[in-house]
């Protein structure tokens, strides 16, 4: 909407500014939320303008491409390798416990409460804080609201304790997303091999004394083996899985009423929250139809839930339990 404004008054757009444009459209938004709005919108046109088809479908395609798959399109480089670095669980979430107290120590409360008085006070004052959007979401910020908006309000024991029980948040936090995005590595590739796939040569950084021998040296092989199309002596990681797996099989839901592509992405389905969702709904309406004669099978909010999730292909609920 607002790129047609764009187009359509190149006048005005040269000499409004997105706030003023997005004031003029009223929207309603933060500077922040209409500066996303505003480059996905954008986006969406581009493609439609370039490829003739919507957004929706242009990244249905991509996904859909050899390479790619329901965590994204094929790879931009074609011949790549990656490394991955992999630390033992204790000795990384060491690590990151301890970043965190680095962050502490180099004034990382200092700027939370410069931030909190800047943009986050008056929000709070008004009743409209929201951590679920923008910037606001990110981690770091949002563990400290409790110590933000009650110093120099309460006692400084308490005020020690909401710090404290900040900190342990962020800690959290951060293990936690470290564990998301190993889990993403292994979903999108070592979960998939295939011609499309790089391989993933892992590297051992839970001894710091060993970077040499144990990382730097693997690594600059790698990329020299690679680089003159030669096979590295380190092999590539892998995961153990079925060699009877089939990949393109497709399998019907009559319960989900999905087409499940994949015998990987069938187990998963098979255990996924929304397919034991429609089970257990299946039993409700089986015994039900027990007490009531000539009862509907069907229950009336069943399409409406099919309409929010798509019907066929796969869904982050499915992703989530084949980690
Ligand atoms: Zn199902």
């Amino acid at each position: 909407m607002v790129s047609l404004l764009l187009k359509s008054c190149p006048q005005t757009a040269a000499s409004a500014s997105l706030e003023s444009l997005l004031e003029m459209l009223n929207l309603g938004l933060t500077s922040y939320e209409s500066e996303s709005a505003f480059n996905k919108s954008t986006r969406s046109l581009q493609v439609f303008e370039e490829t003739g088809i919507s957004h929706s479908e242009f990244l249905h395609r991509q996904h859909a491409e050899e390479g790619g798959g329901p965590l994204g399109g094929p790879l931009k480089y074609p011949n790549s390798c990656i490394l991955w670095l992999h630390a033992d669980q204790s000795v990384l979430d060491e690590r990151l416990d301890k970043r965190v107290d680095d962050m502490l120590a180099a004034g990382l409360l200092d700027e939370l409460r410069d931030f909190h008085r800047r943009y986050n006070q008056k929000k709070i004052e008004e009743n409209s804080q929201d951590y679920q959007h923008g910037i606001f979401q990110s981690i770091g910020f949002k563990e400290f609201h409790e110590y933000l908006i009650t110093e120099g309000k309460c006692t400084p024991e308490t005020s020690n304790q909401l710090l404290k029980k900040g900190i342990e948040a962020l800690k959290q936090v951060t293990k936690r997303y470290a564990r998301k995005q190993n889990r993403w590595v292994k979903n999108r590739f070592l979960s998939r091999p295939g011609p499309g796939v790089p391989p993933i040569y892992g590297l051992e950084v839970s001894d710091t004394l060993k970077w040499e021998e144990s990382v730097l040296e693997p690594a600059l092989e790698i990329v020299q083996s690679f680089i003159q199309g030669r096979k590295p002596d380190a092999a590539p990681v892998k995961m153990p899985y079925s060699n009877t797996e089939n990949k393109r099989s497709s399998h019907m839901c009559d319960l989900c009423g999905r087409i499940i592509i994949g015998d990987r992405e069938w187990a998963a389905h098979m255990k996924s929250k929304s397919h034991l969702h429609q089970m257990k709904k299946r039993r409700r309406l089986d015994s039900d139809a027990f007490t009531t004669i000539g009862s509907q099978s069907i229950s009336p909010d069943r399409d409406k839930e099919l309409e929010e999730k798509g019907s066929v292909g796969q869904n982050d609920e499915d992703l989530k339990s084949s980690v």
